[in-house]
């Protein structure tokens, strides 16, 4: 089975604003329509662009919140900071993201969220290759129905790498989507949803998904490879981590040999393995293929005990204080 987020369709409204001279405009809520931009808008040539993906629900009390806003805010900005670009300052983020809820909180209903694709892109025409100081900002939106998802299968990629030391693989930029894109294709022609990336030294370590984290449950340790420049650095990834101790489990963040997997897999020393975003939650991984062969994971009672955490802490009946009311 693969189900998650299901789509119902784009929300026909976005909203927008634009980077000239040194500032940020205010922001408009308008009907969604395309832009008009420069053949020499350097986006299209050098890749300045970075988005986020977060999602609003309806909680008790029927209110709409978002589930950590501020990590958002702040990934959004580091990513920014990264690939050169001006920094949309986190406050007004925060500001745009809750008043576009608002606008469109009326279509939320239980079992549905509202997932938020925040975008920013230069949009500056140039022809010779320098930081764009014209960008554009834009706030789309899709309505999605969560369901579970489990028997995913991933390809691990031996060629390609997603990211390198000193790279951009911890921003979210389009350009390390666009590296990922032959070995997303490879793994589709081996019947894999995604890739499983490992380090670009010499493809010994485990990295992340094309579009998620990964853990594992050892025992009563959940392992997961530590952040640095090549991982981004998931709020769903975070979030697990913090609930890992509800569940009986002790979080080790630590480099992840492919090796020891496939043995730990092979022996039944690992049982679960989890892939962690807002798009999918958490979710099964089944199966691991290469050219050679496929390794199965056996499943165990982790990944739902950690799907009920987390699901309170969406809905506003958990512990922490990680959603923003609209
Ligand atoms: N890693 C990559 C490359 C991603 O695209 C995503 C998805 O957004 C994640 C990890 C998970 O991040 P988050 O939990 O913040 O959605």
């Amino acid at each position: 089975m693969r189900r998650g987020q299901t789509k119902l369709g784009p929300v026909r409204y976005m909203l927008r604003a634009e980077y000239r001279r040194g500032a940020w405009s205010g922001a408009r809520i308008g009907r969604l329509a395309p832009w008009s931009l420069s053949p020499f808008a350097a986006t299209l040539h050098y890749a300045q662009a970075i988005f986020e993906g977060l999602k609003a629900r309806r909680i008790a009390g029927d209110a709409a919140a978002v589930f950590r806003l501020d990590a958002h805010a702040e990934r959004f900005a580091r990513s920014a900071e990264r690939m050169g670009m001006p920094v949309l300052p986190p406050e007004r983020f925060r500001r745009w993201v809750l008043g576009f809820v608002r606008h469109q909180q009326r279509q939320l209903a239980a079992g549905r969220a509202l997932y938020l694709r925040p975008i920013q892109f230069a949009s500056e025409p140039l022809l010779g290759a320098r930081p764009a100081t014209e960008l554009e900002f834009a706030l789309l939106a899709s309505l999605v129905r969560e369901e579970d998802v489990s028997g995913l299968r991933l390809w691990v990629e031996r060629t390609d790498a997603r990211a390198c030391a000193g790279g951009i693989g911890a921003a979210k930029t389009a350009a390390n989507y666009a590296a990922a894109m032959r070995a997303r294709g490879v793994a589709a022609a081996h019947g894999c949803h995604d890739v499983l990336w490992l380090d670009a030294v010499d493809h010994r370590n485990v990295e992340e998904m094309g579009g998620a984290n990964v853990a594992f449950v050892a025992r009563d340790r959940l392992l997961t490879p530590p952040l640095g420049d090549t991982i981004l650095d998931g709020i769903t990834r975070r979030s697990v981590l913090a609930l890992a101790p509800r569940v009986g489990l002790r979080v080790e963040e630590r480099a992840v040999a492919w090796r020891e997997l496939a043995s730990g897999l092979r022996s039944g020393r690992i049982s679960e393995a989890l892939a962690l975003g807002t798009g999918i939650g958490i979710a099964e991984i089944a199966a691991f293929r290469d050219r050679q062969r496929e390794l199965r994971v056996r499943g165990g009672p982790v990944a739902d005990a950690l799907r009920r955490e987390l699901a309170r802490e969406q809905h506003g009946t958990g512990q922490y204080q990680w959603l923003s009311s609209v």
